[in-house]
């Protein structure tokens, strides 16, 4: 076992620690405040090669490894969460399968504009009757000889509004059930497509998050991803990587919140002393620390495994789980250290607690990682 990082991991951790911490910090809460798309960091971040990182080389991408992804998500979520998720689904959920599974010409077509960050991806597979159990894909595509003929809603979708290039479920054989379904790509601006205005979060507020209607959408049969009926497996497999890229952005989270409660508590006096000299104080740090190591290796031993072309899909379910209920402990223990300037907006800890609770609800619930590795456990 080496633990010890490359010098391109390195370089690539510190570029996007430069970047979160220079030019994403300064506007944070204001994009916070208003809710609005940071095109003006999006350019910056295809400039910097982070949209497409771990894209081949061969179709215009990176070509850069797993661990190099998760560092370069958690350095950027340590300030800015909102940052981290445009990334992660354009690399996990959008890129990833097209370049797995698409054919030469979708890769040709949609993978190379996505590799250099040209179009941004995004992923759309939960429905509002088809959450959790995304089986109950309620989305029609119906096979209509040389095209698909879609209709119906999806919702929850991240990147909706900044992307322009959409991988999407559909249901195209009810009767088979979860195996009738399929994954199809297709530009944004195809005629019947039409969004809602984008939601009004909790947190990850510069994260667009809109619904997306199909009414009468003409699919070509070319842009189905895989044979027919493997949209459903599609989805899975691609929500194995993208679950790392949440757990690496729900440790970001994690340590942003840990470093401003460290250096909080060495300035801060309370009855005569700095509040890190209070044991309750310095233990609630040492515990932020040991979840956040803890979390840290976890997800590096399932990019490790993805990276060496190993089963990874458990590891990245534990990566989750544990990576994102540990920022929300973590989180919340830092607005504590902070007292009531934890609970100010200024002091950013009460908005990475607020960020820190998606983690634990998209790709997969908490209760759906549990079981996840339930099952695997239960199998062996
Ligand atoms: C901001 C945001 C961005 C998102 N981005 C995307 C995106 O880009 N693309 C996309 O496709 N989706 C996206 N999602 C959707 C997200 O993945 C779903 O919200 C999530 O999978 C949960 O589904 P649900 O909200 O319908 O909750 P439900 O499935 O209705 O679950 C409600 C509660 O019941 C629990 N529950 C459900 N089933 C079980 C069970 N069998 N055992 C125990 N507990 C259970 C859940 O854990 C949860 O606590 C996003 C969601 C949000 C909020």
């Amino acid at each position: 076992m080496n633990f010890e990082l490359t010098e391109e991991q390195l370089m690539i951790q510190q570029a996007a620690r430069d970047y979160a911490q220079r030019e994403a910090l300064k506007d944070v809460l204001e994009r916070d405040e208003k809710a609005e798309i940071p095109w003006e960091h999006i350019k910056n971040l295809r400039d910097l090669g982070f949209l497409g990182m771990t894209v081949s080389t061969e179709w215009g991408g990176g070509g850069m490894d797993t661990i190099s992804y998760v560092l370069a998500i958690e350095e950027l979520s340590k300030v800015d969460a909102s940052l981290g998720v445009i990334v992660s689904v354009h690399n996990s959920l959008a890129c990833w399968g097209v370049e797995k599974f698409g054919t030469q010409e979708q890769k040709e077509k949609y993978l190379r504009p996505m590799a250099t960050g040209e179009k941004i991806g995004a992923f759309l597979l939960s429905e509002p009757e088809a959450g959790s159990d995304a089986t109950q894909q309620r989305v029609i595509a119906e096979d209509k000889g040389d095209y698909y003929l879609v209709n119906g809603t999806k919702n929850w979708i991240s990147n909706a509004e900044c992307a322009s290039i959409y991988i999407f479920m559909a249901q195209t054989h009810p009767e088979k059930k979860h195996r009738g379904i399929n994954a199809f790509i297709i530009e944004k601006d195809t005629p019947g497509i039409t969004l809602s205005p984008h939601e009004d979060k909790l947190g990850m507020r510069s994260s667009d998050t809109n619904s997306v209607m199909f009414n009468d959408v003409k699919v070509p049969k070319e842009n189905r991803l895989g044979e027919d009926g493997f949209g459903f497996k599609y989805a899975m497999k691609v929500l194995e990587g993208g679950r790392l890229g949440i757990a690496a952005q729900a440790l970001g989270i994690a340590a942003g919140a840990k470093e401003r409660a460290v250096q909080y508590s060495k300035e801060r006096k309370a009855f005569g002393k700095l509040i890190c000299e209070h044991q309750a104080i310095a233990f609630k740090l040492a515990d932020m620390g040991v979840k956040i190591e803890a979390a840290r290796n976890l997800i590096f031993k399932a990019a490790w495994l993805k990276d060496n072309n190993m089963p990874f899909g458990i590891a990245s379910a534990i990566a989750k789980l544990y990576a994102s209920d540990s920022a929300m402990e973590i989180t919340v223990e830092a607005v504590q250290v902070l007292g009531g300037y934890g609970y100010v907006k200024e002091y950013h800890v009460e908005r990475l607690m607020r960020e820190a609770k998606l983690t634990q609800i998209y790709e997969g619930t908490s209760e759906i990682q549990k079981i996840i590795i339930s099952r695997a456990m239960l199998d062996e």
